[in-house]
């Protein structure tokens, strides 16, 4: 045997160079980009990540050019409004520049997508101030990193109510709390979305916290 190895330790140290150089060779290195790229992206684990890579690499490339056009343009064409801080392509955003929506409410909300959500619900006609987050002491997001100072001089123009739709949970309660202590004293009304049960929830399954908010919430019927 060369170098004195034994046959074993030598056919464990060749074992492990022919691993290591397998290993090495196993990934080009335009695909671990696009692997380490997709784990940026939240709620994508490195499992994730690499099926999306490789889907992509088996798919026509068209579908691929397509994905990256609509990613670069995603920054390009995109603004925020001036006014109420939602993602639009023009500034002010439709909601904000439109002439029908009843501009004495301003329904605060957390980030765009709750927006959209709610005005798919086709039960408001009001104006949106969208904060993009919620207080976080934890995280180190104070009312300053949100677009939050940006709602008080919107509600000179003849806002009469202020809906607070923050997301019921310790931040968007915070959040909602700070808001309705900067508000009332400039004698705007301020209300909070209600909370309870999901339609289609069971009551025997919901937590302490849903169901004690249900009871308090409870309306004639
Ligand atoms: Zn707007």
């Amino acid at each position: 045997m060369p170098f004195g190895f034994s046959q074993d330790r030598f056919f464990a140290f060749s074992l492990e160079t022919f691993f290591a150089k397998l290993v090495l060779m196993q990934i080009p290195k335009s695909v671990a980009n696009a692997i380490a790229e997709f784990e940026k992206l939240p709620g994508i684990g490195p499992k994730s990540a690499q099926r999306l890579t490789y889907y992509l690499l088996h798919a026509p490339k068209e579908h691929s050019k397509a994905l990256a056009e609509a990613v670069a343009q995603l920054k390009d064409k995109t603004v925020l409004c001036s006014v109420c801080f939602n993602v639009a392509e023009e500034d002010p955003c439709e909601v904000c520049g439109s002439k029908v929506r009843d501009r004495s409410v301003i329904m605060v909300v957390e980030e765009p997508l709750d927006a959209l959500a709610l005005e798919r619900s086709h039960s408001f006609s009001g104006l949106y101030h969208v904060l993009h987050g919620a207080i976080a002491p934890l995280d180190n997001i104070g009312p300053d990193e949100l677009y939050l100072k940006e709602l008080l001089p919107r509600l000179k123009n003849g806002v009469k109510e202020v809906i607070l739709a923050t997301n019921p949970n310790i931040e968007g309660e915070a959040t909602a709390m700070y808001i309705q202590r900067l508000i009332s004293p400039l004698g705007v009304k301020v209300t909070r979305i209600a909370r309870g049960l999901p339609t289609g929830a069971d009551v025997e399954y919901a937590d302490e916290m849903t169901l004690s908010r249900a009871i308090e919430g409870r309306v004639d019927f």
